[in-house]
């Protein structure tokens, strides 16, 4: 199915984000959390790619095909373009296209100071211009409510996201966010814009401090004085991190279903227990 179909039945659409196993290991690893996952009843499962450079990454298109063929769930497969040339992409969507995945997250990719970009493709907006052209996928793209680190400004941000919508992307997904607020103002800013496509929120739960302070480094997320002192309280003590993560994680859900939110979207960084207490808590509000 589609996803921008998920989003006319009227209720929030849910859905998890993982990662393939790395190289090394067996891709069966992970069916311990698509287990639990997918008894969890997302509407879909988006599987992240890498940026590129060390060769294509095979394994998000190989765990996609068994998320449909083993657990009969829609997967979305990332598809990252800068470090890849247009024949390479083509490839991808061959196969795509053969096992019948039919939805994509089509991303630029961060820049690797050891890698050389392709040239082929700039920005995400020409992958989605070159997946249209392709034809038959739909294209989902990413959004940041707090701005991308590297724009020059929101309003230039929006504007360049208006341009990537056009060119063919029929639902966004945000960058996390510890402040609901920056998602309130972005959403209506990209309303304003005549952004029209759902937007779904991408919700971050936070099991350690370590993780937190990656993330937030590499995607530029703020984090707000209240998030702030329950990580220094329980930094220390696992459990209790662990609970205070899960319950920041739900309060910011719940306040964003209550305010009509298209979708919510979890990083579970493959952490089922994460999935599992988020969905038993908010499981009445969907
Ligand atoms: P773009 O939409 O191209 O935007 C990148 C920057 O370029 C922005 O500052 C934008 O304002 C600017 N820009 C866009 N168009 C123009 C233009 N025409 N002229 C001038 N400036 C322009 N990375 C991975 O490697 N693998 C993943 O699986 C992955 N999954 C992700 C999932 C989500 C939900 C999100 C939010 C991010 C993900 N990323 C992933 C990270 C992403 O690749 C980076 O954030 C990357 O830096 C930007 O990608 P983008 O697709 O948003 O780029």
């Amino acid at each position: 199915m589609r996803i921008e179909e998920m989003f006319k039945t009227g209720k929030p659409v849910l859905s998890f984000e993982i990662f393939p196993p790395k190289r090394n290991r067996e891709l069966e690893e992970i069916d311990d959390t698509l287990k639990v996952l997918c008894e969890l009843e997302p509407d879909f499962i988006s599987v992240t790619f890498g940026a590129g450079g060390r060769g294509i990454s095979s394994r998000t298109v190989e765990l996609a095909k068994k998320i449909r063929r083993d657990y009969h769930v829609e997967p979305l497969v990332h598809l990252t373009c800068l470090n890849y040339t247009k024949q390479e992409i083509c490839e991808i969507l061959n196969e795509l296209e053969a096992a019948g995945l039919e939805n994509i997250l089509a991303l630029r990719g961060d820049r690797n100071p050891d890698v050389e970009p392709k040239q082929d493709f700039q920005y995400a907006s020409d992958l989605v211009k070159f997946i249209r052209e392709y034809g038959g996928f739909h294209i989902s793209g990413a959004c940041y409510p707090e701005g991308h680190t590297e724009a020059k400004n929101r309003i230039q941000d929006i504007r360049n996201l208006k341009h990537k919508v056009d060119e063919g992307v029929t639902h966004l997904v945000s960058q996390l966010f510890f402040d609901n607020e920056f998602f309130y103002g972005f959403q209506e800013k990209a309303r304003i814009a005549g952004i029209d496509v759902p937007i779904e929120a991408g919700i971050m739960p936070v099991i350690n401090k370590a993780q937190i302070e990656r993330m937030v480094s590499l995607c530029g997320a703020s984090l707000p004085a209240k998030f702030q002192r329950i990580m220094s309280k329980y930094e220390n003590r696992k459990e209790a991190l662990f609970d205070a993560g899960m319950a920041y994680a739900v309060s910011q859900i719940v306040e964003l279903l209550a305010n009509d939110v298209d979708g919510i979207h979890i990083f579970t960084m493959n952490n089922p227990k994460v999935a599992k207490r988020i969905c038993t808590e908010i499981r009445n509000l969907i």
